[in-house]
């Protein structure tokens, strides 16, 4: 039989079944679904192609998930640095975003933010962020898959007035774009402190009617939830449950301030979280306590959260940091294992997406989003256990090959659908516009 494509690995790690490494195996590939694993000496007598990939000293993984991005924020990286999360929002990137934010702007920062992230292994980001049409169009037209967040806050910007704008722009890009093979929609309400009670309530209602999921931050902060009680005389958690947000439609990122109450919430719903380690850290925001909720059957994946605030959007760095700060903070080497975090970056991702059954795994019949990584450097060798390898002696400069849906966007670590020197034009045209304020 004649295919488009075949890969074949040293390795293949498909995630579902956990725990699995097949060696020498091929990965078949017609338009854009995988419609076959098996050994590579088998592939060969039963496929043919006239795109054969021989990837000898690599393992060949599902596309990685960045469940929380603002990736436009990609021009702001490095910008305001060291400063705790309330100054560094009111006193630096505020200001800069109301000053700075128009289409262009997303559209730019929107590419520079998918070229790092393709050159990461990453092949699908959930975002959020003002302009939600113009992330859409510029990551579907680099052939990058990604879940756009129909933001709403209190305040006004540069995309909307006031709550009913966000409302009805949100409404038009999810009629747009519901049916782009590549996009996805989600309500995207900021966090319980921009966001007051009756828009939150239309969220969940609006969320049901269109059947998409809601990504909000939630619980960064011990200030964040310190306010809640002092304005509304309940932590956010409980104020979202009365109006209704509480759902397995729910991707609630950062959530460092939980307690048992709280943690039989998250339960109670089914609600998914998202852990963005480094941004916690480097804000000090807190500990999430992902080993508590895993255990408790709890969804968990995993984000990078905006450039400005991590300052990478490297998902194989954070599958590290989450292994290494959960066995620190539990005082226990056993929490986290490395296939833990690699379903975190995949399976569990494409599940709080209500996307499983497309991406998250390499399995037969699901979307052909593969990425392949060099294992045989002088950094990973040797290579005992792959899934160990690349959660903990591996990095992100041995992502050599990406596919999204049957079709290769890096190519031995070159973008084949983006131009290098527009990206540096890029990044140096936003550099003297925004420090000269
Ligand atoms: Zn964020």
């Amino acid at each position: 039989m004649h295919v488009d494509l075949i890969i074949s690995g040293r390795w293949l790690v498909p995630v579902v079944p956990e725990n699995m490494v097949l060696e020498n195996h091929s990965v078949i590939i017609n338009e854009d679904r995988i419609l076959d694993i098996l050994p590579a000496d088998k592939a060969s007598k039963k496929y043919s192609t006239a795109n054969q990939q021989d990837l000898n000293t690599h393992v060949l993984i599902p596309g990685l998930i960045n469940n929380h991005t603002h990736a436009a924020m990609s021009l702001f990286k490095g910008l305001a640095d060291d400063l705790p999360l309330m100054d560094w929002l009111n006193n630096h990137i505020w200001p800069a975003e109301s000053k700075h934010v128009n289409r262009q702007f997303v559209a730019d920062g929107t590419r520079l933010a998918v070229a790092e992230m393709i050159r990461g292994g990453i092949t699908t980001f959930n975002d959020m962020y003002f302009f939600p049409d113009i992330t859409a169009e510029i990551a579907s037209s680099i052939g990058m898959r990604v879940c756009i967040g129909l933001i709403v806050i209190d305040f006004p910007t540069a995309w909307a007035n006031d709550t009913q704008e966000y409302f009805d722009k949100g409404q038009q890009v999810h009629d747009s774009l519901r049916h782009h093979p590549l996009i996805k929609t989600a309500f995207a309400p900021h966090a319980p402190y921009t966001v007051s009670d009756q828009p939150l309530q239309k969220v969940a209602v609006l969320a049901e009617e269109l059947d998409i999921p809601i990504h909000m931050h939630i619980h960064e902060t011990e200030f964040e939830v310190n306010q809640s009680i002092e304005n509304h005389g309940i932590k956010p958690l409980k104020r979202l449950e009365s109006l209704g947000l509480l759902s397995q439609r729910l991707l609630a990122v950062h959530m460092t301030q939980l307690d048992k109450a709280d943690i039989d919430l998250i339960q109670k719903y089914n609600v998914n979280i998202v852990h963005c380690p480094e941004s916690n850290l480097k804000l000090a925001a807190g500990f999430c306590p992902v080993k508590t909720l895993s255990d408790s059957g709890i969804n968990v994946s995993l984000g990078t959260d905006g450039s400005a605030s991590n300052n990478d959007l490297n998902i194989l760095g954070e599958m590290r940091t989450a292994a290494l700060i959960s066995k620190g903070l539990e005082r226990d080497p056993c929490a986290l294992p490395a296939m833990e975090v690699l379903k975190m970056a995949t399976i569990n991702a494409a599940k709080a997406l209500d996307m499983a059954d497309q991406i998250g795994s390499l399995e037969i019949g699901k979307s052909a989003d593969v990425v392949a990584i060099n294992l045989e450097t002088i950094e990973s060798l040797p290579v005992y256990d792959p899934i160990s390898q690349l959660v903990y002696a591996s990095d992100r400069n041995q992502v050599t090959d990406v596919w999204v849906a049957g079709k290769q966007i890096l190519n031995e670590r070159a973008l084949t659908t983006m131009e290098v020197n527009q990206l540096h034009h890029i990044a140096k045209t936003w550099h003297s516009k925004i420090s000269a304020g």
